[in-house]
């Protein structure tokens, strides 16, 4: 955990510090472009219920391949589309995407899940939900089937104003999760505060599971805690059927990772569904 806030912090350092670097500015333009020159693309990433061994939902990941750079890492260009506010658009992108895409997956999956992260700039947007719900509403989609990934840090800061906003999507219908949960300092009886649905424990932490207890034993603390505040939790970055076997033994519902799949283009996607649900 040490580790993980650390290598955040190095991170915010970082971009401030470099903030007119020539690379920034670099990525910045090509970024400007991206979306118009179709260089963006979402990728899907399973998530497996870990008792009926089902493929419940898909995490969609953005990827950026510059004609030239090649593909630019989002934890890299993330950062720069969120202080040059091309996070707007870049967000409307990709729920206009996701929408797209799980209509037409929902015509075989009908009860395959979307999850969509949220940049806290664009959760903060005066407009946010307005432009959450017409964007899900042209594309007829039930609001049931979409979830959102928040971070703590995220909804902590202006709590009460993060509240009343979650309590209007949880309204119309979504499903709220709390990605990399355990890396920010919230304490679960406080989150609790939040009208959530799941939370996605960080895989910092299922990382070390075997080498560390620690890690051992904050894992299932925050599966028991979760499902006594009537939580449902998914561990993300399960690369191992060590690990797998470990958080079925836990209770811990879902899994998400390399053990399971790695992020895939719809159509590798649809391949991987079919083979799986032969299973
Ligand atoms: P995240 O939402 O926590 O996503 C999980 C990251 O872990 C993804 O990295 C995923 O590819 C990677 N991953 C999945 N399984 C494994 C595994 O088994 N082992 C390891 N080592 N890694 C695994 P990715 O795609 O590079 O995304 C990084 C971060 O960028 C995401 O973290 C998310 O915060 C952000 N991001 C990605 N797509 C979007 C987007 O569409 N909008 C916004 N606002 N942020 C996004
Ligand atoms: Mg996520
Ligand atoms: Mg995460
Ligand atoms: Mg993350």
């Amino acid at each position: 955990q040490a580790k993980k806030s650390g290598r955040n912090q190095f991170e915010l350092y970082h971009n401030e510090l470099h903030i007119n670097d020539k690379q920034t500015l670099l990525l910045e333009n090509a970024l400007r472009k991206a979306i118009d020159c179709n260089e963006l693309q979402l990728h899907y990433q399973p998530q497996m219920n870990t008792q009926t061994k089902q493929i419940c939902g898909v995490e969609a990941l953005i990827r950026w391949k510059h004609p030239e750079m090649g593909y630019v890492s989002p934890g890299k260009f993330i950062p720069i589309a969120e202080e040059s506010g091309l996070i707007i658009p870049i967000s409307d992108w990709v729920l206009r995407q996701a929408c797209e895409d799980l209509k037409k997956l929902h015509l075989d999956y009908p009860h395959l899940k979307m999850s969509v992260n949220i940049s806290s700039i664009y959760f903060q947007q005066a407009d946010f939900m307005k432009r959450l719900q017409s964007t899900i509403e042209a594309a007829n989609i039930h609001p049931r089937l979409f979830e959102l990934e928040l971070t703590e840090s995220t909804i902590m800061p202006n709590a009460e104003q993060s509240i009343a906003r979650l309590v209007k999507l949880k309204k119309f219908g979504l499903k709220i999760a709390i990605d990399d949960f355990g890396t920010g300092f919230s304490s679960l009886s406080y989150l609790h505060r939040f009208p959530i649905d799941i939370l996605k424990i960080d895989q910092s932490f299922i990382k070390h599971l075997s080498s560390y207890e620690d890690d051992a034993s904050i894992v299932t603390a925050i599966i028991k805690m979760a499902h006594n505040l009537r939580l449902q939790v998914i561990a993300e970055g399960v690369e191992t059927e060590k690990q797998c076997k470990f958080l079925q033994k836990q209770g811990c519902d879902y899994v998400q990772g390399y053990y399971v799949s790695k992020p895939l283009p719809l159509a590798e996607l649809y391949e991987f569904l079919e083979t799986w649900n032969q299973c």
